[in-house]
């Protein structure tokens, strides 16, 4: 108490906290060269509510955790040009918040800023000092050290009431991506089973729909997450139908992945709700062909079997008569393929947006090697970070949308007029999005499965209640 007026000596490094964000321990560089405090948070999004600007980011209060995810809200005061240390000017949201060190607390300003690379997660600046803090800079840590075990114990919080049983069908056990979403599970507290698809076996015709597995009957999980792959999406579609007979949420649903493995219904629903694609044709008889090719355009044209995946499958037809006989052969396979404009001004490269949600949650570029104009990594495309526009993270949302898939991976070129969606997959890979954006998606899938089990548990006496009435 006696400190109250007094100004605390810090080192040139503190651990710090900003409570009323739920950001109990961080460590701080305290920068006298430095006029406005920053806060490194990435998912910015700013939103308004009540005729007041507020913004919405995530936050990784410790580098070396990447699981500790805090998600902040705050009211904008300001927008500001800030210069960077790298003397770059930003234009940054403003937001207002208690500060605290060393027992002591304040309200600051801080600006948000998206720089993962940074060492520390948090910049103190001199207006954050206002002359309560005097800064020995040959010292280090003088105000002691804050736990990061806080946090393990909000996420326990967090999940305590609602651990879950969870499976992931997947023929993969070992793929990076389920081992990612069954890491981001166990950390967040549940259980998880890795099933694969292709081995469940049920039996359709009893009252009381459930799913055998190497012998015996699975037990009822509260969510699973789908990772189909496209040669058994048939089957697939059946296991996870039976899943969602029983009761369990479904992270996609099987209607949502049979409708985006299927290029032309896919295609049909972006249409009807007005989405930018590349002009695209299909015919079934050899005779209307010709007729199809010239209503699409002018060679060079896109061909693709309407299920093939990592790029195999499609072809570029650099003349009309080119194009007509690859159609003929694949018609003379009994395959069927339709017919897409070539977006030349996209160069080799197409823009992967993860969706979970209504949200955009990562996005990353991939570029075609060279002479290819394949951009699919399976094809030797090389991925890179990638800032997304407005009207792309609309598209890819409003596209995930109309295949009714909570997650996606959407894939867009950007031409001349605007984003044009290629296709929307429903099982995305996280390896090439996590290494190239740093992000820990697989928790976010997690965290969303939480959200959506509890919305569907609040939401099933109503529905119990509607159909008895
Ligand atoms: P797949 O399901 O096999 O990945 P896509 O439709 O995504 O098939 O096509 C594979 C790749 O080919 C895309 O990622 C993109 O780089 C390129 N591509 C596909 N369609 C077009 C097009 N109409 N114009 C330009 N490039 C295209
Ligand atoms: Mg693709």
């Amino acid at each position: 108490m006696a400190k109250k007026n007094q100004s605390i000596v810090v080192g040139w490094d503190e651990w710090v906290s900003l409570p009323e964000l739920g950001l109990y321990a961080i460590k701080a560089k305290i920068d006298t060269g430095a006029q406005t405090s920053s806060l490194h948070a990435i998912n910015i999004e700013a939103y308004e509510k009540g005729g007041v600007q507020r913004v919405r980011y995530l936050v990784h209060p410790l580098p070396e955790r990447p699981d500790v995810e805090i998600q902040c809200d705050s009211q904008v005061v300001d927008v500001r040009n800030i210069i960077s240390s790298n003397g770059e000017s930003e234009e940054r949201y403003i937001v207002r918040t208690p500060f605290r060190i060393d027992g002591q607390e304040w309200p600051v300003e801080l600006s948000l800023t998206n720089r993962e690379d940074m060492q520390y997660r948090m910049l103190v600046g001199r207006s954050t000092m206002s002359g309560r803090i005097v800064v020995d800079p040959d010292q280090s840590m003088l105000c002691g050290e804050l736990s990061p075990a806080l946090y393990d114990e909000i996420i326990k919080e967090h999940t305590g009431d609602q651990r879950l049983k969870m499976a992931i069908l997947s023929r993969e056990p070992e793929n990076y991506s389920t081992q990612r979403l069954v890491d981001a599970a166990v950390s967040r507290g549940h259980s998880v089973d890795v099933i694969n698809t292709t081995r469940c076996y049920m039996n359709i015709t009893s009252d009381k729909p459930d799913i055998h597995y190497q012998g015996v009957s699975l037990p009822a999980y509260d969510a699973i997450i789908p990772r189909v792959g496209a040669s058994i999406t048939f089957y697939g579609m059946a296991i996870v139908r039976q899943f969602e007979m029983m009761g369990t949420y479904s992270l996609n649903n099987a209607e949502a992945i049979g409708q985006s493995r299927d290029k032309l219904f896919a295609h049909q629903l972006l249409a009807r709700e007005g989405i930018g694609m590349p002009v695209t044709g299909f015919a079934h008889s050899p005779s209307d062909i010709r007729d199809m090719l010239k209503s699409v355009g002018k060679a060079p044209l896109v061909l693709k079997l309407l299920e093939g995946t990592q790029g195999r499958g499609v072809v570029l037809a650099e003349t009309q008569k080119a194009a007509e006989s690859v159609i003929q052969a694949f018609r003379g396979l009994k395959a069927n393929i339709l017919v897409q404009e070539f977006i030349a001004e996209s160069k080799g490269a197409d823009v992967r947006c993860v969706v979970i949600g209504n949200k955009v949650v990562a996005a990353m570029k991939r570029q075609a090697e060279e002479g290819e104009f394949r951009s699919n990594l399976h094809q030797g495309g090389t991925a890179s970070k990638v800032k997304i526009s407005p009207a792309e993270r609309a598209a890819a949302v409003r596209a995930a949308k109309a295949l009714g898939l909570r997650f996606a991976g959407v894939d867009l070129l950007r031409s001349n007029d605007g984003p044009k969606v290629l296709e929307v997959n429903s099982s995305p890979g996280l390896e090439g999005v996590e290494n190239v954006t740093g992000l820990n998606i697989a928790s976010q899938v997690i965290e969303y499965i939480e959200q959506g089990v509890k919305r569907r548990k609040a939401a099933a006496p109503r529905r119990k209640a509607a159909k008895k009435a």
